[in-house]
């Protein structure tokens, strides 16, 4: 029911607030060598914010709580990560609004969201973007689903180590989008920030998932 979906959400913003937090300094590093050194920072205090919003929000749809950490992250984060995760977050909250969280409106879920970074971000996959961890996540996850009929777990495990590929394919890539981009060449070699943070979330929603 609603209350049950309300606390994972809950939690689940609460892991990654912890875990984004536990990895600011890291991101802040990767985003020093290739962009302005605030990857970090904005996400900690994003998340943070959204993890407090979610604790004091008034309802236990998980669509509108969902949406709330879209919002949050929208008005916190800044730069070009806030729009990208904020936005998405929040559009993609809409999946839920009927069913709530099943199987199937988690396929919905995960495939609106990555539909609304590349609508905003306008960043093809191999552009050292969060889009490079993100793709191969949604797209194994889908696949272990539909497809390959695995629980939702198994598919989840799955798409984590997509992502994970996905973060290490940044590395020899050159930037095309984001102030990476405004290094050319010199980008390569250093693994993207976002693309980082995305699967950390990921990780996130696992570990709470297993709880
Ligand atoms: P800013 O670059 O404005 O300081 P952040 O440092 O918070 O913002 O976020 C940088 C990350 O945003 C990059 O590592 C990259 O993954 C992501 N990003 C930047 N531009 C785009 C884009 N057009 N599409 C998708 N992701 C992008
Ligand atoms: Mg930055
Ligand atoms: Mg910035």
């Amino acid at each position: 029911d609603d209350a049950t979906q309300a606390e994972a959400v809950r939690a689940a913003v609460e892991n990654v607030a912890d875990r984004i937090e536990d990895e600011r300094d890291y991101l802040t590093e990767l985003d020093s060598a290739i962009g302005d050194a605030d990857h970090g920072g904005n996400m900690s205090r994003g998340f943070e914010a959204a993890a407090e919003a979610v604790a004091d929000a008034d309802t236990d749809d998980p669509s509108e709580l969902i949406k709330t950490v879209g919002t949050t992250l929208i008005s916190e984060v800044g730069g070009a990560s806030g729009p990208l995760y904020g936005g998405s977050f929040m559009s993609a909250s809409q999946e839920f609004a009927e069913e709530g969280i099943t199987t199937e409106t988690s396929v919905d879920f995960a495939e609106a969201y990555l539909e609304k970074v590349k609508d905003r971000g306008d960043a093809r996959i191999g552009a050292k973007t969060m889009v490079d961890a993100l793709t191969p996540a949604v797209q194994t996850y889908k696949k272990s689903i539909e497809h390959d009929d695995l629980p939702p777990l198994t598919a989840l495990s799955k798409a984590v180590d997509a992502a994970e590929r996905g973060v290490e394919f940044t590395v020899p890539i050159r930037a095309e989008k984001g102030r990476a981009s405004y290094l050319g060449w010199r980008s390569v070699g250093h693994q993207d920030p976002g693309a980082t943070s995305t699967l950390y979330i990921l990780e996130e929603l696992l570990d709470t998932a297993e709880e």
